[in-house]
């Protein structure tokens, strides 16, 4: 088992991951002081899978826990879900000490965190994350969110869970597709922090995408730690969270062209790892040496290294409508070695389109 501290001052809380870590949810419920009645939101995948095992555990720790299941997959992620969950909840009577726990991916985690902000202006959060995507990533800092028609996450919040619990004897009913997904963001953690965690990664290949425990438990535990120390220095995103980002310009691109349907988070976040490496190679922040090992690591991990149905064009234009483009100012995160980034907004319009060029099918 190991423990990671998310240190916000008042708002800290700790991350525990490993196999078999009942006792302490049971042991963090019993003395959180919550009220008896609680809310426990997952999907129709993990639910039938979980959601009952969960269920009878936080029972043994005092609590009167409801069940709600939403419609596995992204587009339960929304305010109509989210209103039924509201209804559910004033229905049955969950004041503001009533503990919302999310059992699921990234999905039932931002919509029940979502929930958990804005019922009753806010009521104890606890996240139990399923996939590896939401260990690694979703579950870590805090951001809550539901999507409008008009765009993602464009509707939600700031607000920290009370504790994270992972339990990684879930991970075994969790489809490749969705590993690697995860590997997308951890090897993004590689890049922009720590060149030991890349070698790590580039190691252990066979360990890692077996899931084999040890290696399993290091490489969420150390995705956690980074993502931990980032957010702890700008919870907000004023200046060093920008460096999470890195890949996501276009990938978030990729996502957009292709209707989100085509690929999912991580996998165009890995192409557009790519895409950022190459921008920083045509800028001589870093050698071919650094861009290759990069091309290799995502390729060795079962992720594209470049996306079909897109267009330079296309992806061009919507870097100006991300959510994070501010003043027409696209900032992008770019490499100056592995284990090191560095954010610059001055990359002329040529190279940006050469690297899309090069990441498109
Ligand atoms: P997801 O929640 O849709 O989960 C992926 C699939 O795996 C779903 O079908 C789910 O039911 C299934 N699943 C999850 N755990 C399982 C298990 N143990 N066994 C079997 N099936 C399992 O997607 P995701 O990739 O976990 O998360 C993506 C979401 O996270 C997106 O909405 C994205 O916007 C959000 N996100 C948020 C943040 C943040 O900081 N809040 C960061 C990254 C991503
Ligand atoms: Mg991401």
């Amino acid at each position: 088992m190991r423990k990671v501290r998310v240190d916000l001052g008042e708002k800290s809380y700790d991350i525990v991951i490993g196999y078999g870590i009942e006792q302490e949810i049971k042991d963090f419920v019993t003395s959180a002081g919550y009220s008896s009645k609680a809310l426990l939101i997952t999907d129709t995948h993990v639910g039938p899978l979980y959601g009952k095992k969960v269920q009878e555990l936080l029972s043994e720790a005092g609590l009167t826990v409801t069940m709600v299941q939403i419609p596995a997959g992204e587009s339960s992620k929304n305010l109509t879900v989210a209103n039924e969950v509201f209804t559910r909840a004033i229905e049955l009577g969950l004041d503001r000490k009533s503990p919302i726990f999310a059992l699921g991916g990234g999905v039932v985690g931002d919509l029940a965190g979502f929930v958990a902000a804005t019922y009753m202006r806010g009521v104890p959060f606890v996240q139990l994350p399923t996939s590896l995507l939401a260990q690694v990533d979703s579950s870590v800092g805090g951001k809550v969110a539901v999507n409008h028609e008009l765009g993602k996450n464009l509707i939600g919040a700031f607000y920290q869970p009370q504790a994270v619990f992972m339990e990684l004897n879930c991970m075994k009913t969790l489809p490749p597709r969705e590993i690697y997904t995860g590997l997308g963001e951890i090897i993004k953690y590689g890049i922009i922090y720590d060149a030991d965690f890349f070698a790590f990664l580039e190691e252990n290949q066979e360990q890692v995408l077996s899931l084999e425990p040890e290696a399993l438990v290091h490489m969420i535990a150390r995705s956690c730690e980074i993502k931990a120390a980032v957010v702890s220095e700008d919870e907000k995103e004023a200046g060093l969270r920008r460096i999470l980002n890195f890949g996501h310009t276009i990938g978030h691109a990729i996502e957009k062209e292709t209707e989100y349907v085509r690929y999912n988070h991580g996998e165009a976040v890995a192409t557009g790892m790519i895409g950022a490496a190459h921008i920083s190679r045509q800028l001589g922040l870093i050698d071919d040496e650094a861009f290759e090992r990069v091309k290799k690591l995502v390729a060795a991990y079962k992720l594209p290294l470049q996306a079909g149905g897109v267009t330079v064009d296309g992806m061009y234009g919507d870097i100006f409508h991300d959510k994070k483009t501010v003043g027409g100012k696209v900032t992008w995160v770019l490499m100056e070695k592995i284990g090191q980034v560095i954010c610059r907004n001055d990359v002329p319009a040529d190279v940006v389109k050469q690297a899309m060029a090069a990441v498109s099918a």
